[in-house]
């Protein structure tokens, strides 16, 4: 074990508290059911955001480890393909039951790498675990169709087949969540799987394969691939452009997806891409304001604003401005508490690295320098450590400033003015983002019309919150193609085939 190894290192102390804590602590990538290094040896460091300190070393894979991962999820497709929904089910369920057991463990792991509180690890575990109940169940109904023949003696039917090896490629946000949307969708439908999960969080990936292996996964059916951000191109190019890959499913940056998306189409290859959102959160004077307020503290500050449904743009009726701003401005001062996602009562954590911490400060400043005001907040908190950012809130934002139109990916929360309906869905339509939005009237014929006119995949009304295993999660416009979870989700893995049984009179 490198911890192990690295227990006699500077960080004596520390690394073994952590190794001895963090059970489900794993320091190897994980091919064809065996923890591996990777060819030729090389590791890279996974720190823990909060103090900046080492927690493990994993192997920093290349294209010819990713080509292997590939061959090894192929041939596991030509077994786990022939397996029946049935079976598929019960693996799903234990895997599932096997994740609930470990809820702590996952958490303490994924708390460990991200930063985020533990109580929100724990609500991701139980977020992540439901898409595993869930494509549990669906894939006992991916069931086909017969069609009304338009000639005499013949028979239509369609059938829906395993699309093959799925390469998963996928963020530090959510680490152990947008691993198990994706492969319970595609293991329901019997498709193998490659991963690379983010260089910031590699551990709630394997920790989940750790389970998935002793809920009886076969081998090569989950393999997790591990590297660093210099060689996440090199792997991601085999990932999307391998003859055997027949789909990549990828939650990240618009502008990664961009290129995964282009890399695809030299092969044809399916994608399901989940990218970036600019959510706009609407309040009508009509709105139970007091409601609207909670809402918008779940919208914005939930995993310190790191979620693509995250709240970006808070548009406040010209009558409740005041009021909403206010409440606002009051609830932050009193909820959100920064600091290391292990202390009790911390509600937020750090910023996920230097280069997120940067983006955030800089939209901040240049919004400052051009007149914006944070009401509070606005700078880092240094004396807790390097990534803290204090939760804020500004007004007087305009367009010419960055944070106007950009994703802030972070804890800052954007007040702006409307007058009208019409101005308001004019603004929030204006980007090329279309994930999530939020509205709150308690005007009937209101929330229908926003519900219409808003162009993004996914809209809530008086809610802050809609991610779930049940509804089609996706986005329209840049924000992504295909939809996760709900039934739908494992269509995106499969394949429609028709077949025609002809001449039945003969
Ligand atoms: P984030 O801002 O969440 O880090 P990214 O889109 O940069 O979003 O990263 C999401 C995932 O995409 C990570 O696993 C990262 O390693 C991976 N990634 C980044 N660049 C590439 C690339 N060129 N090819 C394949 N994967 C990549």
């Amino acid at each position: 074990m490198n911890c192990l190894r690295l227990g006699i290192s500077k960080n004596f102390n520390y690394l073994t508290m952590e190794c001895r804590r963090l059970h489900l602590l794993k320091s190897q990538a994980y091919i064809n059911g065996e923890w591996v290094s990777a060819g030729n040896k090389a590791v890279f460091p996974v720190t823990n955001p909060a103090n900046d300190q080492l927690i493990v070393e994993v192997p920093d894979m290349d294209a010819t480890d990713a080509q292997n991962a590939v061959s090894v999820a192929t041939n596991a497709f030509q077994t786990w393909k022939d397996t029946t929904a049935k079976e598929r089910s019960y693996i799903l369920r234990k895997w599932f039951d096997m994740c609930q057991k470990n809820t702590d463990l996952l958490a303490e792991i994924i708390t460990a790498e991200s930063g985020k509180p533990l109580a929100e690890s724990k609500g991701e575990v139980a977020y992540g675990n439901s898409f595993l109940e869930w494509f549990a169940d669906t894939a006992r109904h991916i069931d086909g169709e017969v069609i009304q023949s338009p000639w005499p003696n013949k028979q239509i039917i369609l059938t829906r087949q395993p699309i093959g090896v799925v390469s998963i490629i996928t963020p530090w946000n959510f680490p152990f969540a947008m691993i198990t949307r994706k492969v319970g969708a595609l293991m329901a439908a019997g498709c193998t799987c490659v991963i690379k999960p983010s260089e910031d969080t590699p551990l709630s990936a394997l920790a989940a394969a750790e389970l998935a292996e002793k809920a009886g996964v076969p081998k090569g059916v989950i393999n997790v691939v591990t590297a660093s951000r210099k060689n996440a191109a090199a792997v991601g190019k085999v990932m999307c452009e391998h003859p055997n890959v027949g789909c990549i499913s990828f939650t990240g940056s618009t502008h990664v997806g961009k290129i995964l998306y282009g890399m695809a189409a030299s092969g044809i290859k399916r994608v399901s891409l989940e990218l970036g959102g600019n959510a706009p959160f609407i309040v009508f004077p009509s709105a139970d304001i007091e409601h609207a307020l909670d809402n918008a503290m779940l919208a914005k500050f939930r995993n310190n604003g790191q979620a693509c449904v995250g709240a970006n743009r808070f548009f406040i009726h010209e009558d409740v401005y005041d009021q909403f701003v206010e409440g606002f401005k009051k609830r932050i001062g009193q909820k959100c508490i920064l600091g290391p996602g292990t202390k009790e009562g911390v509600t937020c954590g750090p910023l996920i690295n230097k280069m997120q911490a940067d983006k955030v400060s800089n939209l901040v400043n240049d919004a400052v320098s051009k007149g914006a005001k944070p009401l509070i907040g606005g700078k880092f908190a240094t004396d807790i450590g390097s990534k803290f950012y204090e939760s804020t809130l500004l007004v007087d934002v305009k367009p010419e400033m960055n944070i106007y139109g950009e994703e802030i990916f972070g804890p800052v929360a954007v007040c702006l003015k409307f007058k009208t309906e019409d101005e308001v869905l004019k603004v929030a339509n204006s980007t090329r983002s279309g994930l999530a939005a939020y509205v709150f009237t308690k005007d009937l014929g209101q929330s229908f019309r926003m519900s219409r006119k808003l162009e993004f995949g996914m809209v809530a009304i008086n809610d802050g919150i809609l991610s779930a295993a049940e509804p089609a999660f996706g986005g329209i416009k840049e924000s992504g193609i295909g939809r996760e979870g709900s039934k739908h989700g494992v269509e995106e893995y499969t394949d429609i085939k028709y077949t025609l049984f002809s001449a039945l009179d003969k």
